[in-house]
């Protein structure tokens, strides 16, 4: 049963009903509709020790997703392993450290989640035609899921996407239409994308709540999957790698969920971590600014394929998660990147790509910096499989 009661534009404050089946505020204002759901019903429907019991994936928390569950679309997404990291533990010097491996999901990424849920979602609407505008991994994710639902797949993604992504849409049976890189800070992929929402009417299921809302539900699960396997305890510390703010979101909204059905009592604090070339969000927490005056990067420049979105388009959820979590942001350079990975898959035997192991280098410098204390405890998402992108960490490639 799903306890959805209403969505709510971010931007105006204009209220959907669930029935009215509202993808982008229908004054086109760009604004999230964020989906609430009623936490008095479903807090008697089910009690903590019984929620998602018995079942694998994301779909045993069908009661806190937007889709009815009979159209649930799955490749076997979610439900992954909690690994305690004792070896990378050692040489970062935090003892509690943890690794969500995000890279076990079925296409290689966590964008899996929501990308499950925006397809359901799409067969639970009639769609026929979806489309996407990604980096990579969204678009990949989007087109095995639509692989799976017998729909059209369109996807404009950026020329410089990996052999082993394109290589992913291309093979799922996605049209796949490359667009020049950045520029100015606007990303054209999701121009091309709202040009073809517009004039042909597909449903649009890029990562970015603003022109979809179901599939930020998908990335929920995670923190409900970390609360779950530490046995109700909340970790000090979250660590997010970040472009476009969208897992960000998710996980604040998870957080929020469990909180206000009274499951938990404090939120872990959120650490969203970006690479130097392209941390426009880093820089508004910095400088403490209101989403209203982040600026976007105007060409990003980073090793970091799936963290090069200019703008952040859930950057005002974002920042909300940081602030009300008392989290911390941080940047890191091309450099700590690569060590990251490797240090990842010699100490850990997870094999990362740059965008997926960036937490490990966040984490370090927020140590270093005194920012996480030595005794607390921090999960790292690690959200992406070093499969989908060779090119920048081998080691006969020299990076900077
Ligand atoms: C998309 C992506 C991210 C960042 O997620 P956002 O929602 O864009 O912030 C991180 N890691 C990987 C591997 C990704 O594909
Ligand atoms: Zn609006």
């Amino acid at each position: 049963m799903s306890f959805v009661s209403k969505l709510v534009c971010a931007k105006c404050d204009t209220k959907y009903r669930p029935s009215e089946n509202q993808i982008m505020c229908a004054r086109r204002d760009f604004g999230r509709l964020d989906i609430e759901y009623d936490y008095r019903r479903l807090g008697r429907f089910v009690r903590r020790a019984d929620f998602g019991k018995g079942q694998n994936g994301i779909w045993r928390f069908s009661n806190l997703l937007p889709v009815k569950e009979r159209f649930a679309v799955s490749l076997g997404e979610g439900g992954t392993r909690l690994l305690k990291a004792r070896r990378l533990a050692d040489r970062i010097g935090l003892s509690k450290t943890y690794l969500k491996d995000e890279t076990r999901n079925p296409t290689g990424s966590f964008k899996d989640r929501a990308m499950a849920v925006g397809v359901s979602k799409a067969v639970e609407l009639g769609v026929k035609t979806v489309v996407t505008a990604s980096s990579g991994n969204a678009a990949a994710s989007l087109a095995a899921y639509s692989a799976k639902a017998g729909l059209s797949c369109y996807a404009f993604v950026l020329e410089s996407a990996s052999a082993g992504k394109i290589a992913q849409l291309t093979l799922h049976g996605a049209t796949v239409i490359k667009v020049r890189g950045i520029e100015k800070g606007e990303d054209p992929t999701v121009h091309a994308m709202l040009r073809a929402v517009e004039t042909q009417g597909w449903y649009p299921c890029p990562s970015f709540g603003p022109f979809n809302p179901y599939q930020v539900e998908g990335p929920k699960t995670i923190a409900y999957e970390i609360v779950q396997q530490m046995d109700w305890k909340v970790p000090d510390w979250v660590i997010v790698p970040t472009g476009s703010a969208c897992l960000l979101t998710g996980l604040w909204k998870g957080v929020r969920d469990l909180l206000e059905l009274n499951w938990i009592q404090e939120p872990p604090k959120l650490a969203p971590v970006q690479p130097e070339g392209n941390s426009p969000l880093i820089k508004a927490l910095k400088k403490n600014l209101p989403f209203e005056e982040l600026k976007p990067e105007r060409s990003p420049k980073t090793i970091a394929q799936g963290l090069s979105d200019p703008y952040p388009w859930d950057g005002d959820a974002a920042l909300e998660a940081v602030r009300k979590s008392m989290g911390e942001g941080v940047s890191v350079g091309d450099g700590e990147i690569v060590t990251a990975v490797k240090e990842l898959a010699r100490n850990e035997g997870v094999f990362a790509e740059p965008s997926g192991a960036v937490g490990v280098a966040g984490l370090t410098k927020l140590l270093s910096e005194g920012l996480v204390d030595r005794n607390e405890s921090a999960v790292i998402l690690v959200t992406g499989s070093g499969l989908k992108d060779v090119s920048t960490t081998v080691p006969r490639e020299r990076v900077e």
